[in-house]
């Protein structure tokens, strides 16, 4: 897979996606998947596409369920952050205000979420936007004055970046087959603190 190199970045700049970026939302679908559904055979490392549909081999009403329990406000509150994130945005909002654009229709429970996961952030420091869409991302970017967007969703990365906003790919399953070259992946959140300055600067 080929990668750009991670240029520093002024975290004044950047802006993150929630789930797949900071939330492990799709922990939360293996799970119910197992419990509700007994498919103990499925794993994060089976959804090698973003589109469910086109990888699960599963019904359709089965995906639709799991996805609409995954997101609802109960399952909301026990989403697993990924590895790293908290930390990492902790350190970060001493330096810049922390911003996320989420495609999700509502943004009161993944809000509530957000503070619970980064207690030592003053909230008026944390902004959570839901756009409704992928598609309506862009605008608010735009609006924001952001440079450098953190997203797992590919089709929206080719979309940021056709319009001027450097998306930084965070790597899962379902993007890493892309092979899209010229674009900036980030491994995980010990990768993506390291090209935030000061941050990188400053600590180990
Ligand atoms: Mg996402």
């Amino acid at each position: 897979m080929s990668r750009s190199p991670i240029p520093p970045i002024d975290p004044g700049t950047l802006a993150f996606d929630i789930d797949g970026v900071v939330a492990d939302t799709m922990l939360v679908f293996v799970r119910l998947a197992h419990e509700k559904y007994g498919l103990t055979n499925l794993s994060k490392q089976d959804m090698l596409c973003y589109n469910l549909y086109d990888c699960l081999g599963l019904e359709k009403k089965v995906i639709d369920d799991l996805i609409l329990l995954t997101l609802d406000e109960e399952h909301t509150k026990g989403i697993p952050p990924v590895p790293g994130a908290p930390e990492v945005l902790t350190e970060l909002s001493a330096a810049a205000p922390l911003r996320f654009i989420t495609a999700r229709t509502g943004a009161v429970s993944i809000a509530q979420w957000m503070f619970s996961i980064l207690p030592d952030v003053p909230r008026s420091k944390i902004t959570v936007i839901a756009s409704g869409s992928p598609e309506s991302k862009l605008g608010i970017l735009h609006q924001l004055g952001v440079r450098y967007f953190v997203e797992d969703r590919m089709e929206t990365c080719i979309h940021l970046k056709e319009a001027g906003i450097e998306p930084l790919v965070f790597e899962q399953p379902w993007n890493r087959a892309d092979p899209a070259p010229g674009f900036i992946r980030v491994r995980d959140w010990v990768q993506l603190k390291e090209c935030l300055l000061p941050l990188g600067a400053n600590l180990g």
